[in-house]
């Protein structure tokens, strides 16, 4: 640097004095100055003989007139190769006259032009580069070259190009995703060469229950092991995505009958024939494939992978029986399963949109007739289908895997809607909340319980979990220790719908549970034709030599009531008393308590 600001004082230190001397000085002095200039020059050549962007000049024809050793090494040729040569003879084919003109009339308006461009080397590798060329004039405004820099961005290219390829891709099984899938898919509809094309539709069954028993990196092992089978069943041409957890989607086409898909998805089914083997552990599991055929069943990729699901959905409900495990779709399939898959899909949205509510049942000492907790009943209001009954969409929500989402969204809003009625000075009562076993499943679900009654400051012993009857066909190892923890941390435990499942005595006393809710079914009998009383009291009789307090269900009558009374059940809800109702109603009934 020191070097060339000394070189240019000297230089025009030189200049400025000229006029004075004589020419045999000058003379002297001119040598000087050449030598001075050729020094700069040599300097120049130097830095940008060493600089690491490819630089070529050309004189204006665009005759190769210098390179650097940074353009031969990325282009291939040497310097002798290319000195003499016209730069056009290096372009790549790649770049018709047209995208060559349009750049150099630039250069010679604007004198500059810059662009990323993809040429071959010498040896027909590809490489990307950034070119910059401009033009250099002389004093009269001339064009006398053309300079060009060109900047190696292969590597940059490189990962873009990953980047790119793992949007399309799933990182799991590396099958392409669902934006790749509906792309290709539209894709080859619109070409609409052949007709012959068909979605396959494969979810796994009860894979969530692998997922919560063996932990989620087992889940993955057994989904990678599932690729591997798929794989074996599927031609080069097909394409296959994996578009959610356990699902997975093919697109077949160019075949001579329907029996080609049908074939692969008979393969499929079969290659699970043999158990999956991770960590040593086998593994059996099953699949169900939904099948929609262009353009009949859907004429573009949202119709035909929505009803190819619906299929699916029409397989699974065959899950037992095995020759119906794949299912065609067809327009006037099962109205339920069209039905489910709708509420599937709204459902998904309900919270968010604000179309869930909670509606609150009395539960009422017999003794007394007094509140002494209430039930949360979850209501789903859909601005088009109207009121839905939970009996309806909690089996769908426990389906599609949002029950655990709805689930803690009922428990946070009902304790923080009691917290409210306790800070408001009603007597304390108990909030009596229905847990799904799917819930309870998860490992981690009484720690969602804690952060909950932390978040809503709500005392644990004014909660109660209500579950159904049918967790003891259960593995009741995994849930016994879920129970045990909810229990510790001060929650009472009730079973729901007693009398219909199938639960054992030596069951019930393994578990922490406090009450037993005799189902509705069994009250009704008391006051019907029949007379029938002997199950409602086994049931009380049976809980009294427990210490379970027993709750009735679904009391409509004084009968009833009178009868519970006499046989001295603790607890019991129904019509009789209220119909569920919202929290602003449920309040007004607190209020009349307060000063009855
Ligand atoms: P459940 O837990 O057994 O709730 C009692 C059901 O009986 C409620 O139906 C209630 O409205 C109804 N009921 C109460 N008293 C009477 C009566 O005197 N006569 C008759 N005929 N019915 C009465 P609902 O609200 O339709 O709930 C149905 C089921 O949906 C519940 O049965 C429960 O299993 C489930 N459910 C409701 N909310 C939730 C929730 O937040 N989470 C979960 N996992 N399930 C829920
Ligand atoms: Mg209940
Ligand atoms: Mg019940």
């Amino acid at each position: 640097m020191n070097k060339k600001i000394n070189i240019n004082n000297k230089l025009n230190h030189s200049i400025i004095n000229c006029n004075n001397l004589n020419l045999c000085q000058r003379s002297s002095l001119d040598e000087t100055i050449i030598d001075i200039y050729k020094n700069k020059l040599k300097l120049f050549e130097k830095v940008l003989a060493k600089n690491t962007e490819g630089i070529v000049i050309t004189d204006r024809e665009g005759n190769i007139e210098w390179v650097n050793n940074a353009f031969t090494n990325m282009t291939g040729y040497t310097s002798i190769e290319t000195i003499g040569k016209n730069i056009i003879k290096l372009k790549s084919k790649r770049y018709d006259n047209v995208f060559c003109k349009k750049a150099w009339k630039i250069i010679l308006n604007k004198g500059i032009w810059s662009g990323e461009i993809l040429n071959k080397d010498k040896n027909g590798e590809i490489y990307n580069h950034l070119l910059t060329a401009y033009s250099i004039k002389d004093e009269y405004n001339n064009i006398i070259n053309f300079i060009g820099i060109i900047k190696d961005i292969t590597e940059k290219k490189k990962k873009e190009e990953k980047i790119k390829y793992m949007s399309f891709r799933d990182n799991l099984t590396d099958l392409y995703n669902r934006t790749f899938f509906i792309y290709k898919l539209d894709n080859e509809i619109s070409k609409n060469l052949n007709k012959n094309l068909s979605v396959l539709y494969l979810d796994l069954d009860d894979f969530k229950n692998i997922n919560d028993t063996l932990g989620h990196s087992f889940g993955d092992k057994v989904l990678q092991e599932f690729v591997i089978r798929i794989k074996q069943c599927v031609r080069d041409i097909d394409t296959v995505a994996r578009i959610g957890g356990d699902e997975f989607i093919i697109l077949m086409q160019q075949y001579e009958n329907k029996m080609r898909y049908i074939n692969t998805a008979n393969c499929i089914l079969n290659s699970l024939r043999n158990p999956i083997v991770v960590n040593k552990k086998k593994l059996e599991i099953s699949v169900s494939i939904g099948i929609a055929e262009y353009p009949n069943d859907g004429k573009n990729a949202e119709a035909l992978i929505k009803n190819a699901e619906i299929a699916m959905y029409k397989a699974k409900e065959n899950k037992n029986i095995y020759e119906k495990r794949i299912s065609l779709y067809y327009s006037d399939m099962d109205e339920k399963i069209k039905e489910d898959f709708l509420l599937s899909n709204h459902i998904r949205y309900a919270i968010e949109k604000k179309e869930l509510s909670i509606y609150y049942q009395p539960i009422i000492d017999i003794s007394t007739e007094k509140i002494v907790g209430a039930e949360a009943l979850l209501r789903w209001k859909h601005p088009k289908f109207g009121f839905i009954s939970p009996e309806k969409f909690i089996p769908i929500a426990e389906k599609n895997g949002l029950i655990d989402k709805i689930g803690s969204w009922v428990l946070e809003n009902s304790c923080r809607q009691n917290k409210e009625w306790q800070d408001k000075g009603y007597s304390p009562i108990k909030i009596s909340v229905n847990i799904s076993v799917n819930q309870l499943r998860q490992k981690s679900f009484p720690k969602s319980v804690f952060d909950i009654l932390r978040k809503t400051n709500f005392d644990s012993k004014y909660l109660e979990l209500e579950i159904t009857e049918s967790i003891s066909a259960e593995n009741i190892k995994n849930i016994e220790k879920i129970l045990h923890n909810l229990e510790k941390l001060g929650i009472s435990l009730s079973i729901d719908d007693f009398g219909t499942g199938y639960s054992s005595l030596g069951q019930l006393k393994k578990l922490p549970i406090s009450k037993l809710k005799i189902d509705k079914s069994f009250i009704n009998d008391i006051d019907n034709e029949h007379n029938n009383t002997e199950i409602p009291l086994a049931i009380i009789t049976m809980a009294k030599s427990l210490n379970i307090k027993v709750v009735a269900e679904g009391i409509e009558t004084k009968r009833q009531l009178e009868f519970l009374k006499d046989n001295k059940c603790e607890f019991g809800q129904g019509y009789l008393f209220s119909r569920p109702v919202d929290s602003t109603a449920f309040e007004k009934t607190l209020i009349m308590q307060k000063f009855a």
